[in-house]
């Protein structure tokens, strides 16, 4: 078998090939905290030769792609390398996109890889691993509406909330040299995603207008509206808490559109069921999720409706033993009768901290241990000073709901603890302090 480019070398030469070999495909909000604490432990103690394919280079934690997309977030700032992480945490890091899967070879197939010129640096290639990790993320679900993949921008990865950032930077000049009205905007699907893009953009697009000698003239520099095709905004989270959103929403001059499906995305408006049209420079679709079209690919594995990997509470995938799953491409149920676990963060990161410890114990001949989800709340973000949510107490598993700044800080924490996971605590202060510092000689929104 070939080792192509972008491994860590160090670590590389320091593995024995007999070592049992856990690879772990994609390394997001789960799969990176997987291979870091697997690193850490079994890693590290020589139980495991411990490796992370991912597409990219640099991970970002994907609750801030809308902030990314805003211009509010310099994704520079808060983007993790891999193959750093990978020298800090005892395991080898690999670039490259899962294609397929021989699971009677034991081998995951990697696309060739394409530098931005076109020129092949590695070409198709197997790896072969005892023990195999999904945890590829998800794509939204355009559930087949026409125009949407060829005019709509989706929040699927880092590049993406790029592109929409220049789209929307390009959309802002066009107002003040050209035309000289708002910036519209229509953002479909009402749950987190569109929900926290939408606040987001409110405030970045008026940081920008003030900018403009046209822009600021006007009474609204962005017409936002968010059309949601079920009864109410954010269907997982309580109704009072959709209705204090809906609230803070309409008074930041968003419209929302309720009970109201999208029939077709048209490269400059929205067309609805009732017949309708939106005019719309940019569309953005955040309405619901599905499994990456990769996981068609794996040799016959049981999947669900959406395309995602059905697991057992242990978290193998239901046909092989050797193949494990986890976050927004998984589907566990945690009991019978249980509601299947939700695509966010938390669970993924529940998960990959389960495992962690679960594979590692089981490399010394131990039971796998089963998945229990705990539910912590959900906190949506409305601005740079606002977030409204409901948090579960752990030791009472009673809720409440709070709002405002409190709510805003305690969601900044969340992604400070992931960093923590990766950085250690030290480092992650030491970086949200010069971030902070050099965050005040910059313009609150990023202006290219
Ligand atoms: C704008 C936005 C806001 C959100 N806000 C919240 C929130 O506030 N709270 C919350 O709990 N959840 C939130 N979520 C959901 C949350 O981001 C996901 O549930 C979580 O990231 C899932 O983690 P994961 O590890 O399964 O996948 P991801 O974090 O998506 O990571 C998947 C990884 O797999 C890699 N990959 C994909 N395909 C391949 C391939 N073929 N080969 C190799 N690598 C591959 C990708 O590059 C990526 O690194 C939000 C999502 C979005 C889009």
């Amino acid at each position: 078998m070939s080792r192509p480019a972008f491994e860590s070398p160090a670590a590389e030469a320091a593995t024995p090939a007999s070592l049992h070999r856990v690879v772990i495909i994609g390394g997001g909000a789960g799969g990176l905290e997987l291979a870091a604490r697997l690193g850490d432990s079994a890693g590290r103690e020589g139980l495991a030769d411990v490796v992370l394919v991912d597409s990219a280079l640099t991970h970002l934690w994907k609750p801030l792609l809308h902030e990314v997309a805003a211009g509010t977030l310099d994704h520079q700032e808060t983007e993790v390398d891999y193959l750093q992480q990978a020298r800090r945490h005892h395991f080898r890091f690999h670039l490259g996109s899962m294609a397929g899967l021989d699971r009677a070879a034991r081998q995951v197939w990697l696309e060739p890889l394409i530098d931005e010129e076109g020129e092949e640096i590695a070409p198709r290639r197997a790896l072969d691993y005892d023990t195999l990790v999904i945890s590829v993320g998800s794509i939204v679900n355009d559930f087949g509406t026409p125009g949407v993949r060829e005019h709509a921008l989706a929040l699927n990865t880092p590049a993406d909330a790029r592109r929409f950032h220049r789209r929307l930077l390009a959309a802002c000049a066009r107002s003040e040299l050209q035309s000289g009205g708002p910036v519209e905007i229509v953002i479909v699907g009402g749950g987190a995603t569109g929900v926290e893009l939408a606040a987001e953009l409110s405030e970045s697009v008026a940081e920008i207008a003030s900018y403009g000698a046209r822009l600021q003239q006007l009474p609204q520099a962005v017409r936002l509206r968010i059309v949601e095709a079920g009864p109410r905004l954010l269907a997982a989270m309580p109704e009072h808490v959709a209705q204090t959103v809906h609230e803070d929403l309409r008074r930041a001059g968003v419209d929302v559109l309720t009970a109201q499906r999208v029939k077709e995305v048209a490269p400059d408006h929205v067309r609805l069921g009732d017949g309708s049209r939106l005019p719309a420079e940019i569309t953005v679709w955040a309405a619901g999720i599905q499994a990456p079209p990769v996981l068609a690919q794996t040799d016959g594995l049981e999947r669900n409706k959406l395309g995602q990997l059905v697991v057992r509470t242990t978290l193998q995938t239901t046909l092989d033993d050797a193949v494990f799953a986890l976050g927004d491409c998984a589907s566990c149920v945690p009991a019978p009768g249980a509601a299947p676990v939700p695509p966010r963060a938390q669970a993924a990161q529940q998960e990959a901290r389960l495992l962690a410890s679960s594979l590692e114990r089981h490399l010394r001949g131990e039971p796998l241990q089963p998945f229990a989800f705990k539910d912590k709340g959900a906190l949506v973000s409305l601005g740079r000073r606002n977030a409204v949510g409901r948090v579960i107490g752990q030791m009472t598993g009673r809720g409440f709901t709070f709002e405002g700044l409190l709510a805003r800080l305690t969601y900044w924490g969340l992604q400070r603890q992931h960093m923590a996971a990766l950085h250690g605590t030290a480092r992650t202060v030491l970086a949200t302090v010069g971030g902070w510092l050099t965050g005040r000689s910059q313009p609150r929104v990023k202006l290219h």
